[in-house]
């Protein structure tokens, strides 16, 4: 039996604006966890069309295809070739979960939620000649859930192969996040057992870690278990926390920083008050913004920070407002996003009931386009003339000499200066390092050039990062 698990490139993929060291940084973790249920003599094939060509002369028994809002028309192209030639085909991911109707007309079986429970399921009842139309998820568990077939990625295509993830969801529930909808049905929020997690750590090859957990700090007792377990170990990892949970009074930011943390995703979205509250982001209400960053620097962690633009308190002055505070804190490195209403969210069925999408084109539900009329105080030419200028004003030579003077050691200015600047400003480098299948090889050679700038390592202030704060990509 062949199976063939494919992640289709979204539209812009073509747009010459496209980043590909963008799309070039985490392999298709999902995929190659669902891969791991399949009985051991099938064969299996992983491909990810962000990095290679798909091939598509083939005619698998099963194909199932991961979909995203942005590569929704692409994975819908596929399915139907797929289909027209036999094979059975399944769709899952978000945008799936949010417009199953659009997606089904697509597939021959479509999931809801996440796969662990449901994807088992589904093998079953299609060996047995009576798979469902539709898989929905309701028990959630990572409990016994099998190793990741890491085998199935082609690590040389990726600069991050080590991302992890050892837990499902959140704990909050921000309006305009796809998390509510995608985990409606049971648990929003669970974790890996903890010795599960170590043991799948303990597989990766090198010291490079990315947790992609939407929030690594989100249930405390197992993130202290995780930290604990991993000290020692001399991994350096990059995850992504809300700043609630940095400003905790407890000892958790320092355990993560013993094991290895060295730069943290941080969603501070918007420096309103009134965007906060209308967007349910309560954990961030009332919050010490520049305290929470100043717990992270003393622990030498560097902080990508995370910004929306386009929420409805935001006038023509937010653009310039937030560039000049992110510069001023010390922010490493910036994410930018225009605020997007993703279909099945509250905030798209709120933008939606007034009137305001301007259409409905997912591949242009990018965060880089504006898809929505805004608030009142601003205008959409506004919106995206202002979020296009954020991006260059941020990334300007001198907001990066100038975010990086706002570390007080030497060391950590230097290192913020190579990180911000070789993140947004070597382009041509990357792609090149892309193109020519060289970019597994530039880890160990920046490792080895940011090495010169550590010092001596403590047990709750650890030595700088010897790697770039790459932002996730959302
Ligand atoms: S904190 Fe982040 S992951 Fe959690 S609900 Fe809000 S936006 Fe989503």
């Amino acid at each position: 039996m062949r199976v063939k698990f494919i992640l289709p490139a979204l539209t812009e993929a073509t747009n010459p604006y496209w980043r590909p060291i963008k799309y070039s940084l985490f392999p298709p973790l999902g995929l190659a966890t669902l891969a791991a249920y399949l009985p051991d003599d099938w064969e299996a094939e992983l491909q990810d069309e962000h990095v290679e060509p798909l091939r598509l002369d083939d005619a698998p028994e099963l194909v199932v295809i991961q979909v995203y809002i942005t590569n929704a028309y692409r994975a819908y192209a596929l399915a139907d070739i797929y289909r027209s030639r036999g094979s059975y085909v399944c769709l899952g991911g978000l945008h799936v979960t949010s417009l199953p109707a659009e997606a089904a007309a697509h597939a021959d079986s479509i999931f809801l939620g996440p796969g662990e429970e449901t994807f088992p399921q589904f093998l079953r009842d299609w060996q047995q000649r009576r798979p469902q139309p539709r898989y929905e998820s309701s028990v959630r568990t990572l409990v016994g859930v099998p190793p990741i077939r890491r085998d199935l990625i082609r690590r040389e295509l990726y600069l991050v192969p080590n991302s992890i993830v050892v837990t499902r969801g959140c704990p909050h529930h921000c309006d305009f996040c796809y998390k509510d909808a995608f985990f409606e049905g049971g648990k929003s929020f669970y974790t890996q057992p903890v010795d599960d997690a170590l043991a799948e750590i303990d597989r990766l090859p090198g010291r490079h870690l990315y947790f992609l957990d939407d929030h690594l700090l989100g249930h405390q007792r197992f993130a202290a278990s995780l930290f604990d377990g991993m000290r020692g170990m001399g991994r350096l990892f990059q995850g992504a926390a809300t700043v609630d949970s940095i400003l905790r009074d407890t000892s958790l930011l320092e355990k993560a920083a013993a094991a290895g943390l060295r730069s943290l995703f941080v969603g501070f979205e918007t420096l309103s008050e009134r965007n906060l509250r209308a967007s349910n982001k309560r954990q961030n209400l009332g919050r010490d913004y520049a305290q929470a960053i100043e717990r992270l620097h003393a622990l030498g962690i560097m902080i990508n920070g995370s910004f929306v633009f386009g929420l409805d308190d935001d006038g023509p002055d937010v653009f310039a407002r937030t560039v000049e505070w992110a510069v001023k804190q010390g922010i490493t490195t910036a994410t930018f996003h225009i605020a997007t209403p993703y279909p099945g969210t509250d905030y798209f069925k709120r933008i939606e009931a007034e009137g305001r999408l301007l259409h409905r084109r997912w591949d242009q539900y990018d965060t880089r386009t504006v898809v929505h009329q805004p608030g009142p105080l601003l205008t959409a030419e506004q919106l995206k003339t202002g979020y296009d200028w954020a991006y260059r004003e941020f990334y300007s030579w001198a907001n990066i000499t100038k975010a990086s003077l706002a570390h007080t050691s030497l060391k950590h200015q230097i290192k913020h200066f190579a990180y911000a600047g070789g993140w947004k400003r070597f382009e041509t480098l990357w792609n090149f390092m892309i193109k020519t299948r060289q970019l597994n090889s530039m880890r160990p050679l920046l490792e080895a050039i940011l090495a010169k700038v550590q010092g001596p390592r403590g047990t709750l202030n650890p030595a700088p990062a010897d790697f770039i704060p790459l932002p996730i990509v959302q």
